[in-house]
């Protein structure tokens, strides 16, 4: 991220030509401080778009259009093996190699209905050339051996290897993958849709891949659609960052040397229109013993205009988030409130990444006989914000969001440049002009202007494009517990047939195949083969740390910590509140509070009101726990934080609604509580299955220090089982809730408690100084002390029993404090162990998805973890042979130097603006200064085999005797995994019954 507030000078012109490329266009655009440069290579035809800016996180990505013609899944299968190595880099699988050898801070491949993308980025320029250049050369030239073919598309075997008696099966990376997610209920209801709706297009296909025709796939069809559509000429090259557009055509012309203009017709074509509307039944598979009643999602889903027509295609966008986007939009409302059904289906609003838009609206948990009332429903729902218009407030917060997110600068998960680079291939792709969604400060103000000299303008679209518009499906998808039988009958005995038809030679030629290929992977990278991946210097990675500026402050008494950072003209604020003297049996409430307060409605206003005036004038409003240890670990700290960002000129206003929120939250209306806390209980129980390993670790962690058992107690399944009871005694105890939550309220807000954070522009920092002045003034100074509470912490050894057919298991061990020096070396450990040792063997040899490890210092932890692991017991065998393992020997200097790399990309991972304030607030509570910093940088960057070597064999002998287990998994594993156990695990059932 940069704190250029401008876009770079343009260096070249329209018409100029430069390396064998010529320069179409050349647009500047303020609001998101980029210029853009549209260019043409001359020879191949293959088109480039340069989005240059000020950012150093630079971001190259290779896009092809890949229409299938059929559901074998060729574009899928070939995303995932051109990954696998080609002339150049022959190893087996680069990407793998890439992700732990580089200062990536971005590498991955995706495949969609009709396009194939892979990009990567990072923050070092010759680090981003060499990924750049190994990524091009991988699609372009990659060796497509048969092996990578058979083990990444699909290939026959015998179940019992050697014994020919023994079944056929069909096995695939690909295969396997897509059977994953033919078993998933909202997969196969958006796929029964997506083929209904476009039965003429290329979306009736599954580029992913339907298992059942995946095996049709041969390797020559395969060479062939990498022959056909990955030439220069079919692809797109979206590039972001502050490399000049000069030296990205120096590279990509030598990149594309040697390639010629090919004849190809890749157009992704119209589907037609349809004149009346049709209805699908479908079934999706559950469990066996699961009770089918109210299990029934029924969807109402349109095919509506050209993406290309992008104007059109916003106002859709805007009546889609006007219609199910808030808790105050009305289809959302009828929907939930006609009690038909427990939620929104997940797909339901706006698809924008197909050619022609598609909008979506469901219920799910309901039952197939109320479809028809339903559908009728969503109907009369739209009939009448056609004939009365939609709430003039709700449109205003529309635009408002579409404004905000639209200049604001975010990078969580993946870079700026992602974002910017999916805006732009939804026209692109299509032929349309590829920069007509980044100039969004003109197109709100076009529609402004037609909503200004029409009122009626999106009661009227949404009349045509959803109320009269015949182009559109019921889809009904109803549970089947014997789904899976009757698929797998089916699979069966096409496979006996098709056994009974091979001759013995047939079938140990087979044997003798599956048996290469097995040979073939297990067979290590040679050492020459290895050494063609460019290698990253340590001198390349930068020696010291980045700082974030802040500057201490008093508003109004209040402590405050200042942000001076480019921010785009959006402040974000926190207001951290003092949680370590609450209660120990208030404590549990904290999260649910927050929950409450924010949702609810407040200072007169009701709930809906209050969603709209978040949306008017919020970017976003949350809240957040944390907790954590000072640097030398001598105390620790926990604070309840309320966040929220706004537009400068919505400051004033902004702050009125947190200080409602806080001031004079009203906690009277039980249904909505009732509603908030389910949603709450929702959330947490579905979140265990797809993240049992960051429970089992805060499960395990609660045993070992202040902090973690604060974490456990406020986001594991401590607060779960809190959160199920208060729901079940709802009705009885809402009054006693109630006055705990009030209670809570009188001991948190106030000044003395309170450390103001925030982040803007010096403009935007004063703004906000001069607003919060007015909310202090409504909080009390101080409240009735009350002593600081540590709950006793217990040595734990747990199996938590969930309803999965898979384990997580973690082992957690007490770390020290972030100044030690043993630190660093633990954190590049965490590292090696997670690439190397745990991946060999809980992942490549155990068959669990992942298994890895983590240094935190933070909560004083040092973790092994598993992930959908199929073992308990030889897992921890794993975790311990690792410790001794490490105790003994010394790992190669080539080793050591990766496990540095990665670990310096996990120190420098990219912020956005609203993050650096947050990490520079958390820093303070710790207590960590910079010097600390370059202190632990220096530790890392120095570190040696054999001091890793030593540090360990200390450490690990020393908090080995700490250690806490936790284990999620089925009940019968666990018992089972008791039987061999020498400590036996203290099983207990997650769900309240
Ligand atoms: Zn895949």
């Amino acid at each position: 991220m940069s704190n250029q507030s401008t876009s770079p000078q343009p260096t070249l012109q329209a018409g100029a030509e430069l390396h064998g490329f010529k320069v179409l266009r050349v647009q500047v655009f303020p609001e998101i401080r980029v210029t853009a440069y549209e260019i043409e290579h001359k020879k191949t035809g293959a088109k480039v778009l340069h989005l240059h800016s000020f950012d150093r996180e630079n971001l190259y990505a290779i896009g092809f259009r890949t229409p299938p013609t059929d559901s074998t899944g060729v574009p899928h299968i070939l995303e995932h093996s051109v990954l696998a190595g080609s002339e150049k880099y022959p190893l087996k699988d680069v990407f793998k190699e890439l992700m732990r050898s580089t200062l990536q801070t971005f590498i991955n491949a995706f495949t969609y209905p009709d396009k194939t993308v892979y990009p990567v980025a990072s923050q070092i320029k010759t680090d981003f050339f060499n990924l750049a250049r190994v990524y091009t050369d991988l699609v372009l030239h990659p060796r497509l051996l048969k092996e990578t073919f058979l083990q990444e598309g699909h290939h026959l075997e015998l179940s019992v290897p050697d014994d020919l008696s023994s079944d056929l099966i069909i096995s695939g990376i690909v295969y396997n993958e897509m059977k994953g997610a033919y078993s998933s209920p909202d997969s196969l209801m958006y796929k029964a849709i997506q083929e209904n709706l476009y039965p003429d297009s290329v979306y009736a296909f599954d580029s992913g891949g339907d298992p059942d025709v995946i095996p049709a796939l041969t390797y020559e069809q395969f060479c062939e659609f990498h022959r056909a559509y990955y030439s220069p000429t079919n692809a797109r090259f979206f590039i972001y960052g502050d490399i000049t557009t000069e030296e990205h055509l120096a590279f990509l012309s030598e990149m594309l040397s040697g390639f010629d203009r090919v004849n190809i017709d890749s157009s992704i074509r119209s589907q037609k229109r349809l004149t009346v509307p049709l209805s699908i039944r479908n079934n999706y598979p559950v469990g066996k013993d699961e009770p089918i009643e109210r299990k029934t999602m029924v969807n109402v889903a349109w095919m509506m205009s050209e993406n290309t027509d992008h104007e059109t295609s916003l106002i859709l966008e805007i009546i889609a988030a006007l219609l199910v986007g808030s808790a105050a939009s009305p289809l959302r409302k009828a929907l939930i409130d006609s009690g038909l059904g427990e939620d929104l289906t997940p797909i339901s609003g706006i698809e924008a990444d197909l050619k022609q838009l598609m909008f979506c609206a469901g219920l799910r948990n309901t039952q197939s006989s109320d479809a028809q009332k339903i559908e009728q429903l969503i109907f009369d729902t739209i009939k009448n914000v056609v004939k009365n218009g939609f709430d003039k407030e709700l449109i205003e917060g529309v635009l408002h969001q579409v404004e905000i997110h639209g200049k604001e600068i975010i990078r969580s998960s993946y870079p700026y440049g992602i974002l910017l680079m999916g805006n732009v291939f939804q026209t692109w792709l299509y032929d349309g002009d590829p920069l007509i969604g980044l100039d969004f400060p003109k197109i709100i103000e076009s529609i402004r202007q037609r909503w200004a000299a029409d009122l009626q303008i999106f009661q009227k679209m949404t009349k045509k494009w959803l109320l009269d518009n015949p182009h559109r499906i019921l889809a009904i998808m109803e549970p089947d517990p014997d789904f899976n039988e009757k698929k797998e009958k089916i699979h069966r005995d096409k496979m006996a047939k098709l056994k009974a038809s091979l001759t013995k030679s047939n079938l140990a030629e087979i044997n003798t195949q599956a048996a290469e290929l097995k040979k073939f992977q297990s067979e290590p990278d040679s050492p020459q083969d290895a050494a063609t991946i460019p290698k990253l210097k340590l001198e390349d990675i930068p020696r010291s740390v980045e700082t974030i500026p802040s500057q201490n402050s008093l508003i109004g008494e209040v402590t405050a910590l200042e942000h001076d950072i480019f921010t785009n003209g959006i402040a974000y604020v926190d207001l951290a509140f003092d949680t370590a003297h609450v209660p120990e049996e208030l404590q549990p409430y904290l999260p649910l509070m927050g929950k409450i307060i924010t949702g609810m409605g407040a200072a007169g206003f009701t709930y809906e009101e209050m969603a709209k005036r978040i949306a008017l004038k919020m970017g976003g409003f949350g809240y957040d726990l944390a907790t954590g240890f000072s640097a030398d670990a001598g105390r620790s700290w926990q604070k309840m934080a309320f966040s929220f960002s706004a537009l400068y000129r919505n400051l004033p206003e902004a702050t009125n609604i947190v200080s409602d929120v806080i001031c004079a939250g009203d906690l009277s209306a039980y249904a909505r509580m009732r509603d908030l806390i389910s949603e709450r209980k929702n959330n947490l129980q579905s979140a265990i299955v797809p993240s049992g390993h960051i429970f089992a670790k805060m499960a395990a962690g609660a045993a070992l220090s202040l902090p973690a058992y604060r974490d456990e107690q406020w986001h594991g399944r401590t607060q779960l089982k809190f959160v199920q009871k208060t729901a079940n005694d709802f009705e009885l105890s809402k009054q006693k809730l109630r006055e705990k939550l009030e209670e809570l309220r009188k001991i948190l807000f106030n000044k003395e408690n309170l450390t103001i954070n925030i982040t803007a522009e010096a403009k935007g920092l004063k703004i906000v100084e001069e607003n919060i002045l007015q909310l202090l003034g409504m909080l009390p100074a101080s409240v009735p002390v009350h002593t600081e509470t540590k709950p006793t912490l217990a040595p734990v050894y747990a199996g938590i029993s969930i309803p999965a057919q898979v384990s997580y298991v973690a082992c957690v061990l007490q770390a020290p404090a972030y100044i030690n020096p043993a630190s660093a070396l633990l954190m590049i450990s965490a590292k090696e162990l997670s690439n190397n040792y745990l991946y060999k063997h809980i992942r490549v040899q155990g068959g669990a998805y992942g298994g890895m490890s983590s240094f935190d210092s933070t909560l004083g932890l040092f973790s092994f973890i598993s992930y959908r692991d199929p073992h308990i017991v030889e897992t921890l065998r794993v975790f311990k042979d690792a410790q001794d393992f490490y105790s003994k020997n010394e790992i190669s200097s080539e080793e050591m130097k990766k496990a540095i790399i990665s670990t310096i990309g996990m120190l420098d991972k990219p912020l956005d603006p609203a993050g650096r304030g947050h990490v520079a607030l958390i820093r303070s509570f710790a207590g960590i200064n910079d010097d600390m910093r370059q202190q632990f940088r220096d530790n890392v960057l120095s570190a040696t085999p054999q001091m890793l070597k030593n540090t360990l064999a200390d450490y690990f002998s020393r908090a080995a005797k700490s250690a806490a287990v936790a284990v999620y998994s089925a009940p019968e594993k666990l018992s089972e995994a008791n039987t061999r156990l020498e400590e036996k695990l203290r099983i207990e059932n997650i769900f309240e019954t």
